[in-house]
């Protein structure tokens, strides 16, 4: 699997919600704030393969959206799980639940991991806004140890605590995370869109050693960063862990595979930051 591409952080809808957005921007506040702008695109699994295509990405982590509700969640893992089996081994499916269901939501993991292909991981989820930190944290308990079993990753987005605001920013900033992984220390976990920074603290050796089972993916660093962080992480010596991740549709996949090859980046590191990880990750096999 040499010069394997794997794009870690991509979103699809099915094409009736591509279509025509206004029912589900009024039954999701979250859905809302993220795509009212008519702007903010929509793909769907169709779009996606036609963008790995012209990308030359191999493999693509469809993630799932965080739902206020778990009727949505399940709506739109039907999708993730039918649209991975459209393309066999070129989309790799992570599903949503609303921990706050309780039981149902473990019945809906629980359908996902035998799905054909079977979801992967849990994803994207928005902890703060899905009940960790709060007294309902022991719902968070019940899922990792359900993800432990199942070998399912989970992949959380993640807030920078400074700087301008966006859309969906959210608030999973850097001091919440390093709660949930000190809470949550053997789930292996993808912080995306570089962890809020938190992997910029990897200096510090209690946050390394909570980090040792945690990812980082790059989606959509040309908004938030300049390409020095590279150098900042390989000089923490966390090159193994980072994953390139688009943010597809947000970003244009072509556009952001070339610029990772053009980020000052040594050849070793490009390679794993463009799939090897994420092969590793994902106990794809390898060699082939
Ligand atoms: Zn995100």
């Amino acid at each position: 699997m040499d010069g394997i591409v794997v794009d870690f952080h991509v979103h699809i809808f099915p094409p009736h919600v591509k279509a025509d957005r206004s029912a589900y921007l009024a039954r999701d506040l979250l859905f809302r704030s993220m795509y009212e702008s008519p702007r903010a695109r929509i793909a769907t699994a169709e779009d996606l393969v036609a963008s790995m295509d012209r990308a030359g990405v191999d493999i693509s982590v469809a993630q799932g959206f965080a739902w206020t509700s778990q009727d949505l969640c399940r709506e739109s893992n039907d999708y993730l799980l039918e649209a991975a089996s459209r393309y066999p081994g070129r989309i790799v499916p992570f599903c949503t639940v609303q921990p706050a269901a309780g039981d149902a939501a473990l019945r809906e993991l629980e359908r996902c991991v035998q799905g054909a292909p079977p979801a992967r991981g849990l994803g994207e989820m928005r902890p703060e806004l899905q009940g960790f930190g709060r007294e309902d944290c022991g719902l968070w308990d019940d899922l990792a140890r359900f993800c432990g079993q199942h070998g399912l990753i989970l992949l959380m987005h993640a807030s920078e605590p400074v700087g301008h605001g966006y859309p969906g920013k959210g608030g999973m900033k850097p001091t919440l995370i390093y709660q949930f992984l000190q809470r949550f220390p053997a789930w292996p976990t993808v912080l995306a869109h570089l962890g809020g920074g938190l992997p910029f603290y990897a200096a510090m050796p209690e946050v390394r050693a909570a980090m040792a089972q945690t990812y980082v993916d790059i989606a959509a660093w040309p908004l938030l960063y300049r390409p020095e962080i590279f150098a900042a992480l390989a000089a923490l010596g966390t090159m193994g862990r980072v994953l390139f991740g688009s943010d597809y549709p947000l970003q244009d996949q072509s556009l952001a595979v070339q610029r990772l090859r053009e980020a000052p980046l040594a050849p070793e590191a490009l390679a794993a930051v463009l799939g090897e990880n994420a092969v590793r990750l994902l106990g794809l096999a390898h060699g082939g």
